[in-house]
């Protein structure tokens, strides 16, 4: 069975490769199979109005089953921001840095124990004539500190202490953050959908 991961954020696609490594029944394809394709602009309000967007408009134009993702970082003290907008926080292809910055300048004017975040995902599987099949969720709650700490992961990992472990997530190795992720909460839903379709997971 061929599944789209419509995604070109190669962080991304790297952990949900780790994730399904295992599974031999799926043959993964990326935007990178299809060059041509451009994913539409993300005007949804919400994780899950963007993710369904992608996967639909992937799936529609292909004609292959898609898995599409849209996630980021919420911080309630600043009004949930940057929630969608997180790849774009400091304006339109501002890099992973630039973004960082932004959120630890406005850190500054929060109490650091109101600093408190999660990290949120939204998964959309599309047949593929591009009727949803399943839109699921999966967060990561955590805090965050304005010296950024090591050096894997990407995005906001490096402020991000995940509770439990006193680490930011940019310290976690890739396994323990696939296992706690977010992406990992929302895809184990999936997984449940797929085996509920036949497709051994
Ligand atoms: P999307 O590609 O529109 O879903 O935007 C995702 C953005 O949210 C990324 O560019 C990061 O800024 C942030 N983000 C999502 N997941 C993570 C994560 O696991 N770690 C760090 N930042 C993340």
């Amino acid at each position: 069975m061929r599944l789209l991961l419509a995604t070109s954020n190669l962080h991304k696609l790297r952990e949900i490769r780790a994730i399904l490594s295992k599974n031999k029944s799926l043959e993964l394809l990326t935007l990178r199979d299809f060059p041509q394709f451009k994913l539409p602009e993300e005007t949804g309000t919400t994780f899950e109005e963007n993710a369904i967007l992608k996967a639909i408009s992937a799936a529609k134009e292909l004609h292959i089953m898609t898995l599409a993702d849209d996630s980021g970082l919420v911080v309630p003290a600043l009004d949930d921001r940057p929630g969608i907008y997180s790849n774009r926080y400091a304006g339109e292809n501002a890099s992973d840095k630039e973004n960082l910055e932004k959120l630890i300048n406005e850190l500054h004017n929060i109490k650091p124990e109101k600093r408190l975040a999660r990290f949120e995902c939204a998964m959309a599987l599309s047949n593929e004539n591009g009727d949803l099949i399943k839109c699921v969720t999966g967060s990561c709650e955590g805090s965050l500190i304005l010296e950024p700490r090591g050096n894997k992961g990407f995005g906001y990992d490096p402020i991000f202490i995940k509770y439990d472990y006193n680490k930011t997530m940019a310290e976690l190795t890739e396994d323990v953050k696939n296992r706690i992720s977010h992406r990992r909460r929302a895809f184990d839903k999936i997984l449940i959908t797929l085996e509920s379709l036949g497709i051994p997971c």
